[in-house]
Formats: structure tokens, sequence, C-alpha cells
């Protein structure tokens, strides 16, 4: 078992007295992060990730409404969950909150039982969205990624790549032999090798953007941003490497005495014409080729 972490509670008030008496209250519970002003909430709260912020409404300089905006407007901190809280207690002050989307409103003078109370609720529900957010894109055997979340990010570095005149690598990683391997070692020593290849793959990922995923049975898609077709080559060649190097022993093959994988691989050019699919259909034609060739090897399309 994995001890929980306590969550992160970040509290923006310009006043000191509010900023400590949440402090206090909260502290035995959770890692609390203090800001002064808006400009230090959202330093902190993209620095630190909090699970939650408490946002004081009226502050000089930036107020928590420009705030939540600007929290809103970063991918990166865009699903945090904000609670206002406000001096602000007239009816339309709280509707007008919530339709920011913020994810409740608190009037001060604060009760602590009611704050204690709606920050645990919110903390539930961050927990139970991150749960499903995890079982939607995460593939349960392996802990990679799964398909959907590969198309969905796919798509993304497809189009970043166009704009910024990057190259764009993707890569389909197939299991040589593998319904040997289950036919001779049974289903479990199956999935057992699979998860150490997909850990393998993990591992080979070098850049943040960098992406392995299960995209169905015993093949995997690598997607490798801003990667050209050297680069991209040689870590698809190293992966290979790395899965033999793994030594599980796989008597029925035909390929090697241990378990192996084949890939193919394909990178776009800056300014090609060809479509998102076209480039996963090479990458797939030459998976396709690699297999025909022996298996057990890394075929990847000429740069032309
Ligand atoms: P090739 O070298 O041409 O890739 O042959 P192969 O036997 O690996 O390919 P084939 O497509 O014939 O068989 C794939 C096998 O992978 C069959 C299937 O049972 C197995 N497989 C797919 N997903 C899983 C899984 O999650 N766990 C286990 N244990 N096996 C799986
Ligand atoms: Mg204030
Ligand atoms: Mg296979």
């Amino acid at each position: 078992m994995s001890r929980v972490e306590p969550q992160k509670v970040l509290v923006a008030d310009d006043d000191a007295i509010n900023r400590q008496v949440l402090a206090e209250l909260l502290k035995p519970e959770y890692t609390v992060l203090l800001a002064k002003n808006g400009e230090q909430a959202l330093e902190r709260a993209s620095r630190h990730m909090p699970d939650l912020v408490l946002l004081d409404v009226v502050m000089p300089d930036m107020d928590g409404y420009e705030v939540l905006r600007r929290l809103r407007a970063d991918p990166h901190t865009a699903q945090m969950a904000v609670i206002f809280v406000s001096g602000l207690d007239r009816p339309e002050d709280e509707a007008n909150g919530l339709k920011m989307g913020a994810a409740d409103y608190i009037a001060k003078p604060i009760n602590a039982t009611v704050v204690m109370a709606r920050v645990a609720l919110h903390l539930q529900l961050v927990r139970q969205r991150r749960m499903l957010e995890r079982l939607a894109n995460v593939d349960g055997l392996t802990e990679l990624a799964n398909r959907r979340r590969f198309d969905e990010l796919y798509a993304i570095e497809w189009q970043r790549a166009r704009q910024n005149g990057w190259p764009l690598s993707v890569a389909l990683l197939d299991i040589d032999a593998f319904k040997q391997y289950n036919d001779h070692y049974g289903h479990p020593a199956g999935d057992r090798a699979l998860r150490a290849v997909a850990r393998a793959a993990r591992e080979a990922m070098r850049a943040p953007g960098d992406l392995a995923a299960r995209y169905g049975g015993e093949e995997l898609v690598l997607l490798l941003p801003d990667t050209d077709a050297l680069q991209a080559r040689r870590l698809v060649e190293d992966l290979g490497a790395a899965v033999t190097a793994l030594a599980l022993p796989h008597a029925a093959s035909t390929v090697a005495p241990v378990l192996t994988a084949s890939a193919g691989g394909a990178t776009l050019l800056p300014g090609s014409m060809e479509t998102a699919s076209d480039l996963f259909q090479a990458a797939d034609d030459h998976l396709y080729r690699a297999k025909q060739a022996g298996r057990n090897r890394v075929a990847w399309r000429a740069a032309t």
C-alpha cells in the first residue's frame, strides 16, 4: 500500500488575518500554500498544482475573478478546483462566482466547520474526477496511456508540429510470436511479459512530450514530437534492444530464444502535405515490413 499524500490547498487572500485563520484551520489535514495577492496565487497555482484553491474575491491589483479567469485560460491549470471566499455576500455575487466556474462560494465571515466540510467535499470530488480521468485514459494492464488518449494527443501533436514546422515521429511496436508465448507459458505469463515491455517503452521516452501508449493487444504506439527520423529511429532501435535485454525466455519463438519485438516508424517532415492518418498508416506499413523481413527489427520510412 502506498501512503496517501495529504492533498494541497492554496489559500489566496490579501488579508493576513484571513490567511492565518484558514491556514490554521486546514493545516492539520492538508498541505497549505499561501498567496497574498492575485499574482502570487497564479504563480503558486502553476508551480505547485494544488488540488484546491480558496480564493478571495476582493483583492487589490488583481481580484479573484481575474485570477480564476487566468487559471481557466491556461491548459495546465484549467481544471483546477476553486472556491471563492468572499465578503461579497449578495446572491448575485455568489451566482456570478459560480457562473465563472468556481466550484463553490463561501461567504465571510467564515464558519470553521462549514469551511472544513466544503473543502473536504470538493477535495473528494477532485479525487473522483482524477480517478475517472485515469479510467478513461490509462490502460489497466500496462498502465500506459490507452488508445483513446493516444488518439487525442496525436491530434494535438499533429497540429503543433504543423504550426511550428517541427518533425513528428510515430512508431508502432508489436511483440513477436506473442501468440506462441501465451500458448507456451500461459496467459498470465503473457500479461507479465506485456507489462515488462510496456515498462521498457515508458523508460525509453526522453522528452516530456514523448508518449508510449497501448494501441491494442500486444501493440504499442510511440508518439515522439519534435523528433526527427534519425533520433526517433535510434530511440526505437534502443527500445527493441531493451526488450531483448529483458531476457524473457521464449522457447516457442522461431525468431530468438528470448522475447523480441518488431517496430515500424515514420516521420512527418515540415511542409509535407500528408495527413495524420497517412503518417500513422506509413508507420503501420513499416511494422508489416519489419515483420516480413524476419521480425526483431525496426523498419523506418525513408525521408523523401
Ligand atoms: P507476430 O510475430 O506476427 O506479431 O505474431 P503474434 O503471435 O505476436 O501475433 P498475433 O496477432 O497472431 O497474436 C497476438 C497475440 O497477442 C494473441 C493474443 O492472445 C495476445 N494478446 C493480446 N493482448 C494480450 C494481453 O493483454 N495479454 C496476453 N497475455 N496476451 C495478449
Ligand atoms: Mg480581500
Ligand atoms: Mg505480435
